[in-house]
């Protein structure tokens, strides 16, 4: 399985991710829903991100990122008439490595691909994208292809 990127597009939540540091950045990887969307093997092209506000106080936004259930809800009415939708969320993880933290895991839905972006000292590094295993109880990586 793998999450699709132009290079446009991830040069841009790379620019997010070095803005926001040392605090977490987040948004939504908006696409196409593949058929197989469920399954382990499905690719997920990005056709585009939005970036968020981390909901969370200053002193926990350095090592989580929170998003508003209402901003899930208005962005899916907005992107349904074009035909597309949340396929899952980006974040960076400041001075960290791109693995997904047991919170993120806790907070993970089905499906989506989660693409983390490690950034230290300010600059961003690697790409490394997740989704959760159908039992919920861990991540499994997916290919990043940039392209
Ligand atoms: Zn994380």
């Amino acid at each position: 399985m793998s999450l699709r990127v132009s290079t446009s597009l991830a040069q841009q939540v790379r620019t997010e991710a070095e803005k926001a540091f040392p605090e977490e950045c987040c948004g939504f990887l908006i696409g196409r829903v593949p058929k197989d969307f469920h399954k382990h093997g499905r690719a997920v092209v990005v056709e585009e991100i939005k970036a968020l506000p981390n909901g969370w106080e200053a002193d926990a936004r350095t090592h989580r990122y929170q998003i508003d259930p209402k901003i899930f809800a208005k962005t899916e009415a907005e992107l349904s008439p074009r035909g597309l939708a949340i396929v899952g969320l980006y974040h960076s993880h400041p001075s960290v490595p791109a693995w997904p933290s047991p919170f993120d895991l806790m907070m993970a839905w089905p499906c989506f691909s989660y693409w983390i972006v490690c950034v230290r000292a300010g600059k961003a590094q690697e790409s490394r994208s997740w989704m959760r295993s159908e039992d919920g109880q861990n991540f499994v990586e997916e290919e990043f292809v940039e392209e």
